[in-house]
């Protein structure tokens, strides 16, 4: 399976946030849109940035509740590691497992195209090696 039918799945709507907006409006969107991190783009659209909830979290544990007032782009992560449409399942873990990271967002043409989770990635890899099992079971009983 590829990112492109994960994407046709679920859709390919991203939660992107502006770097000057602070670590207070960050919480708020990523509990109202219940999601684990927000990508960080420019005014042109392209992706500078990425904050996750542990970002988040390493900003108040180190700065107290004065995190909450600074801006985004202090604590976001900026070399932000990517992934295409082409890409594959297996791919996307290992990315995510080298990285140890738990977000890929999808980029093509310069283009934010997508956000692949590591949740998305579980949930068809399951559904993948369940239905394996299924036709695993079905020949055995077959013969
Ligand atoms: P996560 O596991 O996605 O919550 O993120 C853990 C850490 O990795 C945080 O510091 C994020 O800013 C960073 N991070 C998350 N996704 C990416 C990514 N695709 N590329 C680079 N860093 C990332």
């Amino acid at each position: 399976m590829t990112v492109a039918r994960i994407l046709a799945e679920k859709g390919s709507s991203v939660v992107t946030v502006p770097p000057h907006r602070t670590i207070d409006e960050a919480i708020h969107l990523l509990a109202e849109k219940q999601i684990g991190a927000l990508v960080v783009g420019d005014a042109e659209g392209r992706v500078i940035g990425i904050l996750s909830e542990r970002d988040v979290m390493r900003a108040l544990a180190s700065e107290g509740a004065s995190a909450l007032d600074r801006p985004i782009s202090h604590y976001m992560t900026a070399k932000v590691v990517t992934c295409t449409r082409r890409a594959s399942i297996e791919d996307v873990m290992e990315t995510m497992t080298e990285g140890r990271f738990r977000h890929l967002p999808v980029v093509e043409d310069g283009h934010l195209v997508g956000v692949v989770s590591i949740g998305d990635v579980v949930k068809r890899r399951i559904a993948t090696v369940e239905a394996e099992h299924r036709a695993m079971r079905d020949y055995i009983t077959m013969a």
